[in-house]
């Protein structure tokens, strides 16, 4: 898969892309990264990638022209998704993450400043996407976060030992929360691992996962038990 990030931090990105499994990714092969400062593709000699909204105010917006140019630049495939991080983007889930993993291309577009001209969206956006109702003050974390969650389902780049299968939201775990996890030693300061999980009972360990699972999200999570499907 190929990765494109436009953003005015490009160290900070790639810094980012190179850590934990990321940087697997990109070192196994199974994904590419390109990074794009739309600062390359302005003409006046501060390089500006901002100016002052029509119709005044407070604040700075992204200008349509560096952020458009840097697009066409890097001519991500056709009917490849463009992908816009704004607040006013579609609520980013597990489920998209695992469409945007069926992709052979995903290029993002990080915002900072009031956010970008609205021209950029009309050219060549295709999706928005929100990583919460909050508003953090540019796109990478955001971009960063959702290339996160799409690398990781590639093949290649969790080994066993780290596999997704069984995460929250998975079909595995019916959508709901993952279950509760311990590890060596069976007691730490008087609180004693469940003693299932010792028993070396296959069948019984996996149904105390899935009531585990369930008593988690119906305490942190009862929303997701609504979703169809959740919970069989
Ligand atoms: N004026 C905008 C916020 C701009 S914040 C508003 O009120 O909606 C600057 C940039 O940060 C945005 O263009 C976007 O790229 C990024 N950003 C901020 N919050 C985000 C969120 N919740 N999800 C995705 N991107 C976000």
């Amino acid at each position: 898969m190929k990765i494109n990030v436009v953003t005015i931090f490009p160290e900070v990105v790639e810094s980012i892309l190179e850590m934990g499994m990321l940087g697997v990714g990109s070192r196994h092969g199974v994904v590419e990264y390109r990074v794009v400062n739309p600062r390359e593709f302005t003409q006046d000699t501060h390089r500006s990638v901002d100016d002052e909204p029509y119709g005044g105010g407070p604040g700075m917006v992204m200008m349509a022209a560096p952020l458009v140019e840097a697009v066409e630049h890097i001519a991500p495939a056709p009917k490849s998704p463009v992908i816009l991080m704004s607040p006013a983007g579609r609520p980013y889930d597990q489920r998209t993450a695992a469409r945007l993993a069926t992709e052979a291309e995903l290029t993002f577009l990080c915002g900072r400043y009031k956010g970008v001209d609205e021209r950029v969206r009309e050219l060549v956006v295709t999706d928005e996407v929100s990583v919460g109702d909050y508003v953090l003050s540019g796109g990478e974390l955001p971009a960063c976060a959702v290339i996160e969650s799409v690398v990781r389902l590639l093949d290649g780049v969790l080994g066993d030992r780290e596999s997704g299968d069984t995460d929250s939201f998975t079909p595995v775990r019916n959508g709901l929360l993952d279950c509760a996890w311990y590890t060596r030693p069976p007691e730490y300061r008087g609180l004693k691992v469940p003693d299932t999980l010792l028993s070396g009972h296959h069948a019984r360990i996996e149904e105390w996962r899935q009531q585990s699972s369930l008593e988690r999200t119906k305490t942190f999570r009862p929303d997701l038990l609504d979703c169809p499907g959740a919970g069989k």
